[in-house]
């Protein structure tokens, strides 16, 4: 998916910290936020306690009614994030994945456990 209008609302340093499920959510967030208030700033954007993140900054005055409409299609994409696999966009669900909370549908749940098996197997030959 083509990131360039985020990428164009970000600082030079900003980086985009989700999984390829969650790009299209973005989008489409950004066209609504973009609706409401057309010279935003994407602060960043980063997967956090296994939902997507979106720190925006204003910067120009927005009415009651369209600041409060911002504000909504920023929580409600969190919230959709929630049910979407971070890197399909496939239904998921959040699980705990060792310490890190991870928004992850069926089949990529599983990889992502065998791999955290793959990245224990050398230290139990050290320690066997
Ligand atoms: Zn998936």
């Amino acid at each position: 998916m083509d990131l360039s209008p985020i990428t164009a609302r970000m600082p030079s340093h900003g980086r985009i910290g989700i999984g390829p499920g969650w790009h299209g959510l973005l989008l489409a967030l950004d066209k609504e936020l973009a609706a409401l208030a057309p010279g935003y700033v994407i602060w960043q954007v980063k997967q956090d306690g296994g939902g997507m993140d979106v720190v925006a900054k204003l910067t120009e005055d927005l009415d009651e009614g369209s600041l409060a409409a911002f504000r909504t299609a920023i929580l409600r994409a969190r919230a959709d994030s929630l049910h979407a696999c971070e890197e399909c966009g496939a239904p998921a669900r959040t699980v705990l994945d060792g310490a890190w909370c991870t928004t992850l549908c069926r089949e990529h749940a599983a990889e992502a456990r065998a791999a955290t098996q793959l990245v224990a197997l050398p230290r139990q030959i050290v320690n066997g």
